[in-house]
């Protein structure tokens, strides 16, 4: 097991780029099954997505479409207080199927979020993968299509997925951890 610092926090390693790879092919798989009839509009939720997106695609082997988006709030009125916009949606998504591909999701507020956004879009139909999911802190009734990998309520960084804006490059999965009193720190 390795264990990094990454400010002032300590991460071990906990989940491999081997099994990351094998949960996307088995996302991949249930996707394409559902999807092999049309041209899907793969969307991911930047940035934590952006490795997941990537391995995803290249493995998918139909007709798709690729776009990302970014979610922004800015403060709206006092009775309306923050206000969650989808930067980057630019495509007439009406009759289309869109899936979007999100890194992690946790409590689910984000999620619910990209379901009231894209509810008014007419879509034929919006489908939701998540690379990594915290079952024990998911606090909605909103259904997850495709599941990769679930894990406990713990912080994680890599694979896109960053702690305070560092660790995202990291190929595979770190979690959070005690200080470690081994002298082994890399
Ligand atoms: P939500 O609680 O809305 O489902 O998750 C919101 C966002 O929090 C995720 O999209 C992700 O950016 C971040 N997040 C949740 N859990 C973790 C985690 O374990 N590690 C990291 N790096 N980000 C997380």
């Amino acid at each position: 097991m390795s264990i990094i610092k990454l400010h002032d926090k300590y991460f071990k390693s906990y989940i491999s780029e081997k099994l990351i790879h094998e949960a996307i092919e088995s996302l991949v798989k249930q996707v394409y099954k559902d999807c092999k009839n049309e041209t899907p509009l793969f969307i991911g939720i930047l940035n934590g997505c952006f490795m997941f997106v990537a391995d995803f695609v290249r493995e998918y082997n139909g007709d798709c479409e690729v776009s990302f988006v970014k979610l922004a709030s800015y403060e709206g009125t006092k009775s309306t207080g923050k206000i969650k916009q989808l930067v980057g949606v630019n495509e007439n998504l009406e009759g289309r199927t869109v899936v979007i591909l999100e890194d992690i999701i946790d409590t689910g507020n984000t999620l619910q979020e990209i379901y009231e956004i894209f509810k008014d879009k007419k879509l034929k139909q919006l489908k939701i993968a998540t690379l990594f999911f915290k079952p024990d802190v998911f606090k909605k009734e909103l259904p997850i299509d495709y599941i990769g990998i679930s894990i406990p309520d713990k912080f994680i960084v890599g694979y896109g997925l960053d702690y305070n804006g560092i660790g995202r490059n990291f190929a595979s999965i770190y979690q959070l951890t005690k200080k470690p009193t081994m002298k082994n720190i890399v």
